[in-house]
């Protein structure tokens, strides 16, 4: 269901009247972690600005580490649908527990499936059961075969509302986070009919590098991006590293939006 043979022309998923695919791009910004109202609707109301779509933010984050912030839960997921209203952006957040589907569906536009989870099978298929579109991240060392394979479970389930991110992956190198794999989204891009967005956030792990490799995404033939965004990263619970203030993020939007036309 995933590839081309199935069918031949881009996939539109449309979440509410917002498109993603098919040459509409789509940008998801926000904070890592949902920390605070104050926190999430500082972050909104700035991506809203800049010219971002979606409202990303975690609160149930898997975290390495026990003793990190694990996030808000359901008092997340309500001021995230809550700000997601107030700001008229579409929220998507991820879903870690195939027991908490019904909860996530009640607050979220757009259900996430994390880097750690996609190949959590039971956790696909009930997402792939669930009347919301899915966005699949690749996996920390998945092959771009294992991957497909993870977006064919959802599907196989009825739910062909699927959107891939790229967000890089395991390699020698150390220096950043992760390696972006902009080949792959040129590779699936062929292979697949499905959207496929870019995360430079979690792909390189240093805020200096998102601006260039969101530049990159979008001339490899990214159909959209996912941005962290936070108005104080240096107190961020999670990722402060990795994500941009308010002012660098609308640069970002700026130059995307130029470069977008150009494609
Ligand atoms: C995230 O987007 O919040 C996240 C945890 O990313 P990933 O699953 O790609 O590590
Ligand atoms: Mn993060």
């Amino acid at each position: 269901l995933v590839g081309r043979e199935f069918k031949r022309e881009d996939s539109i998923v449309d979440i509410g009247g917002v498109k993603i695919g098919g040459g509409q791009l789509g940008v998801m910004a926000g904070p890592c972690a949902v920390e605070s109202r104050e926190q999430l609707l500082e972050a909104a109301t700035a991506v809203k600005v800049a010219g971002a779509h979606f409202l990303r933010g975690g609160a149930f984050k898997p975290r390495t580490s026990p003793y990190d912030f694990q996030g808000l839960a359901e008092k997340g997921l309500k001021m995230l649908a809550e700000v997601g209203q107030e700001t008229g952006l579409k929220v998507v957040t991820e879903i870690v527990d195939v027991n908490a589907i019904d909860m996530h569906c009640e607050y979220a536009d757009v259900l996430q499936v994390g880097a750690r989870n996609m190949q959590n099978f039971q956790l696909l298929k009930v997402v792939g059961k669930a009347n919301k579109p899915v966005l699949l991240k690749r996996g920390l060392s998945a092959t771009i075969s294992e991957w497909l394979n993870a977006a064919e479970y959802i599907m196989a389930e009825g739910n062909y509302n699927v959107i891939l991110c790229e967000r890089g992956i395991r390699t020698y190198e150390t220096y950043t986070r992760n390696t972006l794999d902009l080949g792959a989204v040129a590779i699936v891009k062929e292979l697949s009919h499905l959207p496929v967005i870019v995360d430079p956030s979690h792909g390189t792990g240093r805020w200096q590098m998102v601006r260039p490799m969101a530049r990159a995404a979008i001339a490899a033939g990214a159909d959209g991006l996912m941005i962290e965004v936070h108005p104080n990263p240096e107190i961020a619970l999670c990722d402060g590293k990795q994500s941009l203030t308010p002012s660098n993020f609308n640069e970002v939007m700026n130059e995307v939006e130029k470069f977008a036309q150009l494609m």
